[in-house]
């Protein structure tokens, strides 16, 4: 799954201002799939309860129907049920059934805290992502914005939310 590594933030963006990507970042999503795919040290795609609103909507439901078909809980927090074979249960074919609905773990990446360090992003972004080195250059600045996205994310996963 596009799926959130279950550790702590390793630094927040306040303390990126001269970070290794400050020149920008060239990415461009290529519909591989790989990142709806468990690998590694990445777990589940996390969800708060505006994604699973969302996510509900385009699927017809409401979202305790959501919740209860599609859901499950892991130390207090909602993600996607399991499937076999570790890719996520909308993940079709390379091709995400609720797209334009999709979490915002999935919104963001591969523009998380955890992974915008050079050695993470070497290790467990570009040595799988075959969308980093593609299409246009992404600026500082909007990384810096997607970034703070996921860490309010983050914080309102923590809280219940
Ligand atoms: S919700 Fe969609 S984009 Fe996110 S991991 Fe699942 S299939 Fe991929």
């Amino acid at each position: 799954m596009a799926k959130q590594k279950t550790g702590e933030r390793a630094e927040t963006t306040s303390k990126m201002k001269s970070a290794w990507w400050e020149d920008g970042v060239r990415f461009a999503c290529q519909g591989s799939g790989k990142c709806c795919v468990s690998h590694g040290e990445f777990g589940y795609v996390y969800l708060t309860g505006e994604d699973r609103t969302n996510m509900a909507r385009v699927l017809g439901l409401t979202r305790s129907a959501f919740t209860k078909k599609y859901c499950t809980k892991t130390d207090g927090v909602w993600h996607t049920k399991d499937r076999e074979g570790s890719a996520c249960i909308f993940l079709e074919g390379k091709r995400c059934s609720v797209y334009e609905a999709r979490p915002m773990q999935c919104r963001t990446w591969p523009f998380w805290p955890e992974v915008m360090n050079a050695k993470s992003w070497a290790k467990e972004v570009k040595a799988f992502c075959p969308g980093v080195g593609k299409g246009r250059l992404i600026k500082a600045e909007e990384i810096r914005t997607a970034l703070a996205a996921q860490e309010k994310w983050e914080d309102e996963l923590k809280s219940g939310l």
